[in-house]
């Protein structure tokens, strides 16, 4: 596995198609060549290439866990039911596929059922607030404390017209579950937290693993979510590109507007991959090429 990641990253890091998200001015910012891999073995061990202790932002990537966390708090049968699980086949903002689908939002991996995951959250206690439980979940996928990146959050505030019709629109359908201004902040505060490659290769072999977290050891959902999320992924987590990553990777991953993928194989690793330059889907061009040197290396394809 080391040679086969450290192959992926000389192979892959000189490469420059893409351009870095700018609907989000923050994305625009960010270097854009930085570039790291990192593989969560089941034993937790890491396999690290380039930069994969740079934190930028999850983004779409916290579909994935908070969907899981709608999973364990309600059962997929009731997630199925309030939220769907469809894929869209469409931008992962797409208002056209609400109208379409006007009976629920499809899947919590685009931004209208993710809006609605965040809504349905329920905090864990009396005490604590629905957005502690969101993120503590998530620190217990990756193994290791988060937080927001403050600059990504108010940059996404003031842009995010689009999720803001998305989350109204939602509501006028009777799918969002809490106030639509609540669950759209909850919802731009996920996107905004900042992650590694290292803690993405975390949670994507927490998934692998079914549910129990390599590193800490720690069973952190039940095990039956690991095929449902997974499935999730497999049919939208690259939004109108999925179904030409599926054919031509074959590995179930999310991917974040920020630069980061995450690829789960079941039973056996998770990779991550970041580099900012992304295509016109919103796919970072690097990690997708890095993701699949290395099943391809590995002849890990899940059909394969
Ligand atoms: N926060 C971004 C948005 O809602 C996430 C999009 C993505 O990563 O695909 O526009």
């Amino acid at each position: 596995m080391h040679d086969v990641v450290n192959l992926a990253y000389e192979t892959i890091k000189n490469e420059s198609e893409g351009k870095n998200a700018d609907y989000i001015p923050y994305l625009a910012n960010v270097p854009k060549d930085l570039f790291g891999i990192s593989v969560c073995m089941p034993s937790g061990e890491l396999i690290t290439a380039g930069d994969t202790e740079y934190l930028f932002g999850i983004e779409s990537v916290s579909k994935v866990p908070t969907a899981i966390l709608a999973m364990q708090q309600y059962g997929a049968d009731k997630v199925l039911e309030m939220i769907g699980a469809d894929a869209t086949g469409l931008p992962f903002n797409s208002i056209l596929a609400i109208l379409m689908e006007s009976d629920h939002p499809s899947t919590p991996l685009v931004n209208a059922g993710a809006i609605s995951a965040c809504s349905m959250v329920k905090p864990l206690e009396e005490s604590t607030k629905k957005w502690d439980t969101i993120i503590g979940f998530l620190e217990e996928l990756c193994g290791c404390k988060l937080s927001v990146i403050e600059e990504l959050y108010k940059s996404e505030t003031d842009t995010n017209y689009t999720n803001r019709s998305i989350a109204w629109l939602l509501k006028s359908y009777g799918r969002i579950y809490d106030d639509p201004n609540v669950s759209l902040d909850l919802y731009t505060r996920q996107c905004s937290i900042g992650v590694s490659a290292v803690a993405l290769s975390v949670l994507a072999a927490t998934i692998a693993n079914q549910g129990v977290n390599p590193v800490t050891k720690e069973r952190v959902f039940d095990s039956y979510i690991s095929p449902k999320i997974t499935s999730m992924m497999s049919t939208v987590g690259f939004y109108e590109h999925t179904g030409d990553w599926m054919f031509t990777t074959g590995a179930p991953a999310k991917t974040g507007v920020g630069g980061g993928i995450m690829a789960v194989l079941p039973h056996q690793f998770g990779i991550a991959a970041f580099a900012p330059p992304i295509d016109e889907a919103g796919n970072s061009v690097k990690a997708q090429k890095a993701i699949k040197y290395i099943v391809d290396k590995l002849q890990v394809n899940i059909f394969g």
